[in-house]
C-alpha cells in the first residue's frame, strides 16, 4: 500500500490542535477595553480612535495617523490625500486585492496594471517604467502576502518621474524592508486591520503619513466630525463641515479599543508567527518542487505577520505534476491548502467592459481618456501565477512538534510524487479567487 494518505496511507498530520491557527488572539484585556467603550456608550465617538491613531503612527515613527472604518476607506482617503483626480493614472500590480485599485474609479481616476515579480509576488519595478505616461500620478505598492516590495527601485523610479508612492500594507503589518518598517517609505500608507489580517482588530483601517496636507485632505474627504479640530489649511477650511467625498469613514470605537491592546501585543505575537513560519520553511529547505516565499535571511527584510502565507511551486521539478493534484494530496494528509492566490485584476470585466457610471464607455477607459485596457497576454507573470503558488499553513504559535507534522506531509507528498502523476487530471482553466479568505 502507498504511504500517501490520498491512496489510503496514514495521514501525516495527526494533531487535532486548532489553536495553532486561531486568530486573532482575544485576551481578557481586549474584552475589558471593548466592554468599557460599550458601557460608556462611546461606540461612535473619536477619543479612543484618536488614541489608537497616535499609537499606531508613533510605532511607525510617522507624524499622522487617520483611522477609517475599513482598509478600503483608508486607501480611498489616501488617494484623495495625494490629489489623485480626474484623468489621473495610478500604476498598481495586477495581483492584489481589488481595494488597491478600485477606489480610483470614484475619484475620476484610472488604473494601469504592472506585472509582478515571480519570486517576490510584488510589483516588478522593471515593468513600472514601461507603464508610465504623462497621465501617471502615483505608484501603488502592495507588500504581497507579507513580502516587502523592492522599495529602493520603486522609490528611484518615482523620484525620476516625479510620481507619488502609496503603500498598501494590508498584508505586511510590522514587516521590515532592509531593516525599516514597511509603511514608512511612501508619501502615504494604508493598512486594512480587519479580522483576517495579521494585525486584526475587527473591521477597520488606518493611513499614516508625514505630510500635513495629505492628512488634512484625507480628513476633509470622509471625516466631517473632525474638521473643526483638525483642518488648518486655507483652501480646505473654506469647505469644512461637510465631507468632500460624500463619504463617512469613521472607525467604530469597539475596533479602536481592540486596536489599542493589539498594538501592545502585536510585536510579540508577530515574532512568534515569524519564528514558527521560518521553522516550517527551514524544515523543507532543499526539497524539490517547492520554495519558500520569504526574503533571504540576511537581507534585513522580514515577512511581518505572514498574512495568508504562500509557497512557490516548481512543477518542472516534479515531472510536471499539477499543483491541483499536489494540493489534493496535501489535503488528504491533513494540510489546509489550495492552489492560487488573488486573480489577475486586469482580466476582470470591471477593468475592461463595465460602464459603472453610465458614461457610455467602460469606466476605466472613460476616466483615463485613453484606451488603456490590458488584454490577455499583456501581463504574463500575473496571468500564470495561479499555477505557481499555494497556501501553506499559517501558524500563529511556535509549536515545533505540530509544525513538524505539517512539514512531514510536504516531504511525503514530494517524495512520492511519481504515484500522483498517474491520476493527474491537470489544473482547471481558472482558479484563484478575488479575495484571499479561505477556511478549511
Ligand atoms: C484586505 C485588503 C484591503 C482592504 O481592506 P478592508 O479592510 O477589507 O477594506 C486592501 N488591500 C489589500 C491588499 C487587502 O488585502
Amino acid at each position: 500500500m502507498s504511504e500517501l494518505a490520498i491512496f489510503g496511507g496514514e495521514k501525516a498530520v495527526k494533531t487535532e490542535d486548532e489553536e495553532i491557527f486561531k486568530w486573532p488572539i482575544v485576551t481578557r484585556e481586549i474584552e475589558e477595553k471593548v466592554l468599557k467603550v460599550l458601557r460608556e456608550g462611546k461606540m461612535s465617538g473619536t477619543d479612543v480612535t484618536e488614541e489608537f491613531e497616535k499609537e499606531f503612527a508613533n510605532r511607525h515613527g510617522m507624524k499622522y495617523g487617520l483611522a477609517c472604518n475599513n482598509g478600503t476607506a483608508a486607501i480611498h482617503c489616501a488617494l484623495f490625500g495625494l490629489k489623485i483626480g480626474k484623468g489621473d493614472e495610478v500604476i498598481c500590480p495586477s495581483i492584489t486585492y481589488w481595494a488597491s485599485a478600485l477606489p480610483l474609479y470614484s475619484l475620476g481616476a484610472s488604473v494601469v496594471f504592472a506585472d509582478i515579480d515571480p519570486q517576490t509576488l510584488c510589483i516588478d519595478p522593471k515593468d513600472i517604467e514601461r507603464r508610465i505616461t504623462d497621465r501617471t500620478k502615483a505608484i501603488m505598492v502592495v507588500h504581497y502576502c507579507g513580502y516587502p516590495a523592492d522599495m529602493d527601485s520603486i522609490l528611484r523610479i518615482a523620484s525620476k518621474h516625479n510620481l507619488k508612492v502609496i503603500e498598501d500594507c494590508s498584508h505586511a503589518h510590522g514587516g521590515l524592508y532592509k531593516g525599516r518598517l514597511v509603511g514608512t517609505f511612501g508619501d502615504v500608507s494604508a493598512f486594512s486591520l480587519m479580522s483576517g489580517k495579521s494585525f486584526a482588530i475587527g473591521e477597520g483601517g488606518i493611513l499614516i503619513t508625514n505630510d500635513r496636507e495629505i492628512y488634512e485632505r484625507a480628513i476633509i474627504f470622509g471625516h466631517y466630525e473632525r474638521h473643526s479640530k483638525e483642518i488648518t489649511i486655507d483652501y480646505l477650511k473654506r469647505g469644512a463641515g461637510l465631507p468632500w467625498g460624500g463619504y463617512k469613514y469613521r472607525m467604530h470605537q469597539l475596533s479602536s479599543a481592540v486596536g489599542l491592546v493589539q498594538i501592545k501585543k502585536y510585536k510579540k505575537e508577530m515574532e512568534e508567527i515569524d519564528r514558527a513560519m521560518n521553522y516550517f520553511w527551514d524544515l523543507l529547505e532543499g526539497l524539490p518542487g517547492i520554495r519558500a516565499h520569504r526574503p533571504a535571511k540576511n537581507s534585513g527584510c522580514t515577512m511581518g505577520g505572514w498574512y495568508s502565507a504562500l509557497g512557490l511551486y516548481v512543477s518542472e521539478e516534479l515531472e510536471g505534476l499539477s499543483i491541483t493534484r499536489f494540493c489534493e494530496a496535501l489535503r488528504a494528509e491533513g494540510v489546509p491548502t489550495i492552489p492560487g492566490c488573488n486573480r489577475a485584476l486586469h482580466l476582470h470585466p470591471l477593468f475592461n467592459e463595465i460602464d459603472v457610471y453610465n458614461d457610455g464607455k467602460p469606466t476605466r477607459i472613460r476616466n483615463a481618456k485613453a484606451d488603456i485596457r490590458q488584454p490577455k497576454g499583456s501581463l504574463p507573470v500575473s496571468e500564470g501565477i495561479q499555477e505557481k503558488v499555494f497556501r501553506i499553513p499559517w501558524f500563529k504559535r511556535f509549536k515545533p512538534e505540530i509544525i513538524k507534522q505539517y512539514a512531514f506531509a510536504f516531504e511525503k507528498v514530494v517524495k512520492n510524487y511519481k504515484e500522483l502523476l498517474k491520476e493527474d487530471k491537470g489544473n482547471p482553466e481558472d482558479f484563484g479567487s478575488w479575495g484571499l479568505s479561505f477556511r478549511t
